[in-house]
C-alpha cells in the first residue's frame, strides 16, 4: 500500500487499540462471574443477557475474538514492516519485529488483560454487544475454522465437543475446599485422618451438603 507514513502510523495505532479491545474482551467474557451476570440480568441489565448468550456458545465467541485479534496483529506488523523498511532498508524487518512484539505484548495483551481481569464483570458488559455483532458477522469464517479444528482433532482421535468430565458438584466442592484452605481451614481435600488434615466445621458440613 502506498500510504503516507503518518497515515500508516495512525493506522498501526488504531490496529493496536483494536487488538487491546479483543484481548480485554476475551479475558472479561471468560472471567466474569456467572453469579454476578445472572443477578444483573435479573435486575434488568440487557447487556447481561448478551454476556450470557455469548457464554452459552463459548467456542464461537473465542474463535471470533482470536480471528479478529490475529487479523489486526498481522496487519499491524505488515504495516510496521513497510514503514521500517523505508527507513532502514537493511534491517527494517528486524526492527519492525522487535518493536511490534514489545508493543503488542504490552499494549495489545498484558495491559488490557490485566485491566479486564480486575474489572471482569463491568468490562464484559461493555464489550458484549460489539463482540456479539462481530461473532455474527464472522459466522461463516468461524464455522470454517471450527470445521478445520474438528477435523484435525478427529485425525488425532479427539472430539471437539468433548467437555471436561467434572461435575458442577465437584466444582462446588473444590471451590469450598479452596476457600476453606485459603482462610486457614482445611489445607487440602481431607480423605485421610492425618495429623495435618484439619477440616473446619463449616467446610465439612458444606462438603457433605454438596455431595
Ligand atoms: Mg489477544
Amino acid at each position: 500500500m502506498d500510504l503516507p507514513v503518518p497515515v500508516t502510523l495512525i493506522a498501526i495505532g488504531i490496529l493496536i487499540l483494536i487488538a487491546a479491545f479483543f484481548s480485554a474482551a476475551e479475558t472479561a467474557l471468560t472471567a466474569a462471574s456467572r453469579v454476578a451476570i445472572h443477578q444483573l440480568e435479573r435486575e434488568g441489565v440487557a447487556k447481561a443477557t448478551v454476556v450470557k448468550r455469548l457464554r452459552a456458545r463459548k467456542e464461537q465467541f473465542i474463535a471470533a475474538i482470536l480471528f479478529g485479534n490475529n487479523l489486526v496483529n498481522i496487519l499491524a506488523s505488515a504495516l510496521t514492516t513497510e514503514v521500517m523498511v523505508q527507513f532502514f532498508p537493511g534491517a527494517g524487518v528486524l526492527y519492525a519485529t522487535a518493536i511490534l512484539t514489545v508493543v503488542l505484548i504490552v499494549f495489545g495483551e498484558v495491559l488490557p488483560k490485566t485491566y479486564a481481569i480486575q474489572h471482569a464483570n463491568r468490562v464484559s458488559l461493555s464489550v458484549a454487544p460489539s463482540i456479539e455483532f462481530f461473532t455474527k458477522a464472522t459466522g461463516p469464517i468461524i464455522t470454517a475454522i471450527q470445521a478445520v479444528v474438528g477435523l484435525t482433532l478427529r485425525i488425532f482421535g479427539q472430539h471437539a465437543t468433548e467437555q471436561d468430565q467434572i461435575s458442577a458438584t465437584q466444582q462446588l466442592r473444590g471451590a469450598i475446599e479452596l476457600s476453606a484452605a485459603e482462610s486457614g481451614g482445611a489445607p487440602a481435600p481431607c480423605s485421610t485422618r492425618s495429623s495435618n488434615c484439619r477440616t473446619s466445621p463449616s467446610a465439612k458440613s458444606w462438603s457433605t451438603a454438596a455431595t
